[in-house]
């Protein structure tokens, strides 16, 4: 996509600090990193949303985010552990809109906090939540 900042990564008409590539997805280090080895995982082909993405190419994103988050550990870099995180959406916080695979190592101390704003939300009643869950599951469909 033409005024797609990945998509110009891609291409190599930008910068980037690669860490992997393969047929379907590429990942380089994030420029405002919260933490040392904030990386970012996209794929090649430009989609907005996450679920834009075929179901495979969903898949694959985590198994390469998995297997650097492996070699994060591996190497010299402060991991004790890491957030995966994905804004889909601009209501989500999504700012670059082809889509991307956070991966953010973290450490005692790191003064990084990712999670919900809301700290102590109210436990949803068992009923309520099986109905929640029946709205989404009649819909899960193998193919998307
Ligand atoms: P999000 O808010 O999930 O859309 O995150 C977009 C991320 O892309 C931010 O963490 C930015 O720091 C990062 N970013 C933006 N431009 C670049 C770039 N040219 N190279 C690497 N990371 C970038
Ligand atoms: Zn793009």
């Amino acid at each position: 996509m033409k005024d797609c900042i990945f998509c110009k990564i891609i291409n190599r008409e930008l910068p980037a600090s690669f860490i992997y590539e393969d047929e379907t997805c590429m990942a380089f280090l994030d420029i405002h990193p919260i933490t040392e080895g904030h990386a970012l995982v996209i794929p090649k082909h430009h989609q907005e949303r996450f679920t834009q993405l075929n179901n495979e190419v969903a898949g694959h994103l985590f198994k390469v985010a998995h297997k650097i988050l492996n070699a994060i550990e591996d190497s010299e870099i402060k991991s004790e552990g890491a957030n995966l995180f994905l804004s889909d959406g601009t209501v989500a916080g999504q700012e670059v809109m082809h889509s991307h695979l956070h991966i953010a190592p973290t450490f005692k101390g790191d003064g990084q906090r990712v999670g919900f704003s809301h700290s102590d939300p109210e436990m949803f009643p068992r009923k309520r939540l099986d109905e929640i869950a029946t709205k989404i599951s009649k819909f899960i469909n193998e193919q998307s």
